[in-house]
């Protein structure tokens, strides 16, 4: 298979798909007992709803949306020390578009820039590095945010400044690592988890292996896929195999792309420019343990949070959530987007409540894109 179109060829589709009913059904799953399926990443989540794979699948295979969405899972009180850094005189604060209407406590980004702050959307970081270059007498921060997918390009950008002697840059660092939540979840006692789709993107830098205490420690199956419906589709059979012959292992259904053992550029560059937090706090998850990343002292000169003495530890932390916003149980899967009261009333893209809803990769907006009047009508 060398092309997309051959990743969402429809008779190759429908055969997956009735090769998943036959495990299913063989496996006793139905509507009432089904099989939990976790798609971890975001991207993964679009990819389902936008293809329709969650009603074309068997009724048995119920997918549970997880925590993979960088910007879903930013707690508040980060988006309010973006803020607070976006505010002081001097600053040029840049970030990727998706992160501006992520709402804070007191305001968005949006709402910063509206009022005045010069905040500017950029689509990479050597784009603050520019305008670093280019501003000399100006603060440029870029908003570091993401999973380990983007955390090697703020390493280079960031080596890169300190080459260059651009005091001027700095990084407000929010990057995460996906195998940690998933911990968290296995050790949820509320949650019911059968399986895992293992994320593409991420597994591209850090290979298969991060993921094996999934199989050993929980005798969980997980399948790293790809992002067409025939990958999904394809993973979603090999976690059914792995169950129906009751094994636990991780498994790499996008081998074209990820190797086993990743990117060995990309993780000597995280791991000379970053270090593990005690531990982070995610939207609807809380403090996890070993989950975020901080810049080492090396490049102390570049960490917006030193620089402008804001960040972990301040008193802004642990800003409660909004009322009535239930994105914490929509991300650990004990609720569907349905069923948050604000969905398509309170809560819409053009007027977003909760973070699910802001970044194309939530799974709210995912439903609300791909069937939304469909669901409002159920
Ligand atoms: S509909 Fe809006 S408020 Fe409800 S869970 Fe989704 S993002 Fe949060």
């Amino acid at each position: 298979m060398k092309y997309a179109s051959e990743f969402r060829d429809p008779a190759a589709a429908r055969a997956l798909l009735a090769a998943i009913a036959t495990r299913a059904e063989a496996l006793g799953a139905t509507r009432a007992k089904p099989i939990h399926i976790m798609e971890i990443c975001g991207g993964h989540t679009h990819s389902i709803f936008r293809y329709g794979l969650d009603r074309l699948i068997h009724d048995g295979i119920e997918f549970i949306h997880g925590p993979g969405c960088p910007v879903c899972v930013l707690p508040m009180a980060r988006v309010d020390e973006c803020v607070e850094i976006a505010e002081q005189p001097g600053v040029i604060f840049t970030t990727f578009g998706d992160a501006m209407r992520v709402p804070g406590h007191r305001k968005s980004l949006m709402q910063a820039k509206a009022e005045g702050a010069d905040i500017r959307m950029v689509y990479s970081p050597l784009d603050a590095l520019e305008l670093a270059r280019r501003n000399p007498g100006r603060e440029v921060v870029f908003f570091g945010l993401g999973f380990e997918t983007t955390t090697p390009s703020t390493a280079l950008s960031i080596q890169q400044a300190a080459r260059e002697g651009l005091g001027n840059f700095s990084l407000f660092c929010n990057h995460i690592t996906v195998p940690e939540p998933i911990r968290a979840l296995l050790d949820d006692p509320d949650m019911v988890l059968d399986g895992f789709i293992g994320p593409g993107h991420v597994s591209m830098v850090i290979g298969i292996h991060p993921y094996d205490f999934i199989a050993q420690d929980y005798g969980k199956p997980i399948v790293v896929a790809g992002f067409e419906p025939t990958d999904l589709l394809q993973s979603v059979l090999m976690v059914l195999t792995q169950i129906a012959e009751g094994r636990a292992a991780v498994e790499n259904q996008y081998a074209r792309v990820v190797p086993d053992h990743g990117n060995p550029v990309s993780l000597a560059a995280i791991a000379d420019v970053y270090e593990r937090r005690p531990s982070f706090e995610w939207r609807g998850l809380g403090e996890i343990e070993s989950s975020g990343l901080r810049i080492r002292e090396t490049y102390r000169a570049h960490d917006a949070e030193a620089k402008f003495g804001i960040g972990y530890g301040a008193a802004s932390r642990n800003v409660p959530e909004i009322a009535g916003c239930a994105c914490g149980s929509v991300m650990t899967g004990k609720m569907k987007p349905t069923a948050c009261p604000q969905f398509g009333t309170g809560c819409t893209p053009e007027m977003p409540l909760g973070a699910l809803m802001v970044s194309s990769e939530g799974a709210c907006a995912a439903y609300w894109q791909y069937g939304g009047a469909r669901a409002a009508a159920e």
